[in-house]
């Protein structure tokens, strides 16, 4: 079953008016990286949404833990379609406006008892806990601790019906955590809560819980790796829950048959320097087994710290935040920013993939060298760390991605070949910009960069009078800067000696960012002081055109500009 690690995943809080703002602040300020999500132009949050079902699904389908500040029955109705179909569940709770009462709905096994409770007690009101077991026993026994995984799930609820119609039971084995759990227990009872790696051998009155207390450590990696894992521990009488993690030697990092195989089994593949075990340093005691197909199992008898058994393949990650608004942040980029360890970039763009976790570092420089930049994650993602580098819009448009293949491509580091290198889009200031003005790339366009620092002006000139030639629709990106002043002016000149004076144009300012501005007019109009470093300039084709339109907000344009599909 797929399980959430609460620090990945920090709640939403949602709320429809300004009347449960002060709860959410408070319930908000228990979770790090907690937002609020408030329904638009009602209250004031981090996020807004516009439609609450879609809204609450959507978080749901993405594992999101929701606390949502409404009536039970509206948060059961929009969740209800995505009910029959049980996949991950994230923890849901209602809470009531005032904050006089919270009701665990959904997510018994992703600890939505704990967040209940958590709440209740920050909130001075008891949780309305409704899970038998958990009444009686003050905790899950089928969600056991972290490290730790039950055999079956259906075997589980058996045990805790017994036991909740009278029958009493001992503890085989090492839980800490049921010590001040007030079971009924019996040190002669026939029913036994078994902490053990060994599999469950079906008898109907044990609750088998297994440390994760067992690596496999393989040197080949045949196409039936998994199954020759699975078959090493079926073979020592070991459960499959009891696996900690895949070891293989560092050589093979980047070999997809092991990360295939451990991805069917559900574990974490690590790597260790040479042959022998010993690199793993598993802590005493511990035994050894050899298993054949050259794999080796390693069982300690507590649940091993995965973190600590040699290293994992590092991960880079070059993503686009978008314009600047969470909203056109993709879902992909949101994920690799919360799995990352380190965020690396331009401080500005660092500050905008917040709000970070604990414990996420941020390597936010001030220097424009990007290369330099690139290198710098390389040799982080060496450690095994997981990386993001971040840049605005699409990373692919004049932007980090095209750095950190360079930096690849040059560099005599192996390792850095070994990292997992994956590339994000986002939506780059071009399209943001487009949208808001209509659809003026509807047809042939193309995207330069005004800025001579890494190209000859003489070959910006070259491409301007072109593509002015080629009647194309032009996005300026870096259209000017204080160091570059002259630069706009001169590109204008050129492309007025081809296209007439009233050529649409749309520039768009700070576009998805706070102060957001749109603005059409024509070519004849357009001055480079209309322009700066946070502009994106749009030049239409002979063919753009534009027509009144109805309710423009405060900001945005009174006409929807674009450029047809044909051409005459
Ligand atoms: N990778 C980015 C572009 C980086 S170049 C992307 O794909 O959007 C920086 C230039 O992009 C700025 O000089 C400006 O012209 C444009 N730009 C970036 N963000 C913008 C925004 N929010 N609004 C308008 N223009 C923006």
């Amino acid at each position: 079953m797929a399980t959430l690690s609460p620090a990945l995943h920090a709640p939403a809080v949602v709320i429809l008016g300004p009347g449960a703002l002060a709860t959410a602040q408070r319930v908000k300020a228990l979770y790090a990286g907690a937002q609020i999500h408030a329904l638009q132009d009602r209250a004031q949050g981090d996020i807004a949404f516009t439609e609450l079902g879609e809204h609450l699904r959507e978080l749901y389908r993405r594992g999101t833990p929701l606390i949502a500040l409404c009536a039970a029955g509206i948060v059961i109705r929009c969740l209800a379609p995505l009910l029959a179909n049980k996949g991950i569940e994230p923890p849901v709770l209602a809470l009531a406006e005032d904050g006089s009462a919270v009701v665990p709905l959904l997510g018994g096994l992703t600890g939505v008892n704990v967040m209940a409770r958590a709440i209740g007690a920050a909130l001075g009101i008891a949780p309305a806990i409704t899970t038998s077991g958990e009444l009686r026993f003050g905790t899950c026994l089928l969600n056991p601790p972290e490290g730790y995984a039950l055999s079956s799930l259906t075997q589980g609820k058996r045990f805790v019906s017994d036991l909740l119609a009278g029958d009493t039971t001992r503890i085989d084995g090492d839980a800490p955590w049921l010590d001040n759990v007030d079971l009924p227990r019996n040190a002669a009872a026939r029913h036994a809560i078994r902490v053990s790696p060994q599999a469950w051998d079906g008898n109907p009155e044990h609750l088998v819980i297994h440390p994760r207390s067992v690596v496999a450590r393989a040197t080949e990696s045949p196409a039936l790796l998994a199954e020759y894992v699975r078959e090493a521990l079926a073979g020592n009488g070991l459960a499959e829950q009891a696996l900690a993690a895949l070891v293989a030697p560092v050589e093979h990092m980047g070999d997809a048959a092991f990360e295939q195989a451990a991805a069917a089994l559900g574990v974490p593949l690590r790597f260790v320097d040479g042959e022998s075990l010993d690199a793993l340093k598993l802590p005493e005691p511990h035994r050894l087994i050899e298993a054949g197909h050259g794999i080796t199992l390693g069982v300690a008898d507590e649940p091993l710290d995965v973190s600590t058994l040699g290293r994992a393949r590092g991960r880079l990650t070059v993503l686009g935040l978008g314009p600047g608004c969470a909203d056109l942040l993709t879902p992909m980029a949101r994920a690799a920013l919360d799995e990352a360890t380190d965020i690396v970039g331009y401080a500005t763009y660092v500050e905008m993939a917040g709000p970070l976790r604990p414990g996420q570092v941020r390597h936010a420089t001030d220097n424009r060298e990007e290369l330099q930049r690139a290198r710098h994650a390389f040799e982080l993602a060496c450690e095994g760390r997981r990386v993001v580098v971040v840049s605005s819009g699409d990373p692919g448009v004049f932007a980090m991605a095209a750095a950190v293949l360079e930096a690849l491509e040059g560099a005599e580091d192996l390792r850095w070949r070994r990292v997992d290198l994956r590339i994000v889009p986002g939506v780059s200031a071009a399209l943001a910009t487009a949208a808001q003005a209509g659809a003026p790339l509807g047809h042939d366009f193309c995207m330069l960069s005004l800025s001579d620092n890494l190209k000859p002006w003489a070959v910006i000139e070259k491409r301007l009078h072109h593509a002015a030639l080629a009647d194309l629709v032009m996005a300026f990106y870096n259209p000017i800067s204080r160091a570059r002043p002259w630069q706009l002016d001169r590109a204008l000149e050129i492309v007025r000696a081809v296209r007439a004076p009233q050529t649409r144009v749309v520039l768009g300012r700070d576009v998805g960012r706070p102060g957001e501005t749109l603005r059409a007019m024509t070519l004849g109009e357009l001055q480079s002081s209309d322009v700066d470093m946070r502009t994106m300039v749009i030049v239409g084709s002979s063919a753009t055109r534009g027509f009144g339109r109805e309710g423009a907000r405060d900001g945005s344009m009174d006409e929807w500009v674009y450029t047809p599909r044909w051409y005459k």
